[in-house]
């Protein structure tokens, strides 16, 4: 009859344990590629992955200035020059088909 070591038995579990020094480490890891990639994502790329309309499909025209209607005044429109229903960045001055007050 053979007898087993206790040692060599709990042995290769022990070694797949994480450290917390391990844990801590991959934890920094995680955040700081998820802060470098969250900020890699431009505005527009993130928009051309969202559902958002392109410019061709609603109609976008660019003026030289304010008119009546534009996107300064658009309900869709904020700040500086995104838009929640065209693919960003729009121009203040643009209007498109979408247009509402
Ligand atoms: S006019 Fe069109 S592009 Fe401009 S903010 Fe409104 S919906 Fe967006």
């Amino acid at each position: 009859m053979t007898e087993t070591n206790p040692k060599k038995v709990i042995a290769p579990a022990r070694r797949e344990c994480m450290t917390r020094r391990r844990f801590v480490q991959m934890a920094a890891t995680g955040a700081a590629a998820t802060a470098v990639l969250g900020t890699a994502a431009s505005a527009q790329e993130r928009d051309e992955k969202s559902s958002k309309s392109s410019k061709e499909l609603a109609g976008y025209i660019e003026k030289d200035g304010p008119s009546a209607q534009s996107c300064t005044t658009c309900h869709w429109f904020y700040d500086p020059d995104e838009c929640v229903l065209v693919v960003s960045p729009v121009s203040p001055w643009a209007y498109c088909n979408y247009y509402e007050d």
